[in-house]
């Protein structure tokens, strides 16, 4: 069947929540991926922020394929080698205590979601805590992690939401502290807003919220899920700001691939909140999804990717403010390592099927901003043959 065949056949069968873009994936390798007629496109999506270590990376492939042939799942009432080997990487590397391991990120919101409540109720015995979130966040699609997604259009068709939410903004402390009542048990925020807009959270508001949270025994609750696993030059992108949260999130590049997604915590939240009947999942941390993490975490440390991505971050921002001085509907560009945003004064959809149909893969975040999270692999020439394509394609839509 040809693209267009198979497009339509889709468009038949699955149910429309998507408008995807024209074109059909075969394979991938390295920073490329090839549709099913053959042609080449560099790849600045990664499958949002997913493929850290590119496509067909043969290592990741072999410890894969070695794990199907031995295991695939067992469910959480037994023990695992792999989960067991995985979650004592992630707490090396994150610095937390306690892992819980899901299938997605909107699934380890949710874990996070009742962590908290659970805190709070296991201290005080009472319900109806208040989780203080932000505008412009973005934490998934499922309830509770659409109740804590600061978008009111993700939101409205699907209320009541769960109950209890506040929200405040981003890099604005006083709003945060106007939201506070001694019923608030979290305050979440990705550290990077990705969705949103490419908003780094500011040094100043990261120390005041991490002080305001000590003092009230309030939790600080960061989403890792886009901004973490090294995107932002430190394996997660809290690690810049020389705080640590109590509870965080990861999934997205966490199994490059392999849907998995991971809430983590310090050892005193985990003695005081999700007991044995409290949570729990079919899937999550079995041992093909464990076996991917346990790789790519491995994978991580040997390649240096964090060292990397500074280095072809930086250089990617350097090229992004050429691109900003010389087109006028180019109003700024933001963003840290390898998530970056060009914020434009117009609609970018058009400027991305264009790149698309010239062999470059790029992604909104919002109507207005051009988003860049390309694997993390990714050198300083590809990011130059990404911004010739994307001068050109920024010219014709002048
Ligand atoms: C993608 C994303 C999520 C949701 O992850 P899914 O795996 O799609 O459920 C949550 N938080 C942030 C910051 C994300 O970027």
């Amino acid at each position: 069947m040809m693209m267009q065949e198979y497009i339509n056949q889709a468009e038949q069968d699955l149910l429309h929540t998507y408008n995807r873009y024209p074109v059909v994936f075969d394979h991938g390798d390295g920073v490329h991926l090839y549709d099913i007629e053959g042609k080449e496109y560099l790849d600045f999506v990664s499958g949002i922020a997913v493929f850290a270590l590119g496509y067909n990376n043969k290592a990741y492939n072999d410890a894969l394929k070695e794990q199907i042939d031995k295991l695939l799942h067992t469910s959480n009432y037994y023990y695992n080698v792999p989960a067991i080997e995985a979650a004592r990487k992630l707490k090396k590397v994150s610095g937390m205590d306690r892992v819980f391991f899901t299938n997605s990120g909107a699934e380890a919101l949710e874990g996070m979601i009742k962590t908290a409540r659970k805190y709070a109720f296991t201290k005080d015995g009472t319900t109806d805590h208040e989780i203080i979130a932000m505008e412009h966040s973005f934490h998934g699609r499922t309830m509770g992690a659409l109740s804590v997604t600061g978008n009111p259009a993700y939101r409205a068709p699907f209320e009541p939401m769960i109950g209890n939410v506040k929200f405040a903004q981003l890099n604005d402390f006083d709003s945060v502290l106007a939201q506070v009542t001694d019923k608030t048990c979290a305050i979440l925020f990705e550290t990077v807003q990705g969705e949103g807009g490419i908003y780094p959270a500011t040094e100043e508001f990261m120390q005041k919220v991490r002080a305001l949270c000590d003092e009230k025994d309030i939790l600080l609750m960061l989403d890792e899920v886009q901004c973490g696993m090294g995107r932002c030059g430190e394996m997660f992108a809290w690690q810049r700001y020389g705080i640590k949260p109590d509870v965080m999130a990861s999934a997205k590049a966490l199994g490059c691939g392999v849907p998995v997604g991971a809430f983590m915590m310090t050892e005193k939240v985990g003695q005081a909140s999700l007991v044995p009947g409290d949570h729990g999942t079919t899937y999550g941390g079995n041992p093909f999804a464990c076996a991917a993490i346990s790789k790519v975490l491995d994978l991580f440390e040997e390649q240096n990717i964090t060292e990397h991505v500074k280095e072809v971050g930086a250089y990617l921002s350097e090229q992004l403010d050429v691109l900003t001085e010389k087109y006028d509907f180019v109003e700024t560009h933001r963003g840290v390592g390898l998530l970056q945003g060009l914020v434009c004064n117009k609609p970018v959809g058009d400027m991305i099927k264009t790149a698309l149909s010239e062999g470059l893969v790029l992604i909104n975040a919002g109507a207005n901003i051009i988003r860049f999270v390309p694997p993390l692999v990714i050198t300083k020439q590809d990011v130059d043959k990404m911004i010739e394509i994307l001068d050109r394609c920024l010219a014709a839509h002048c």
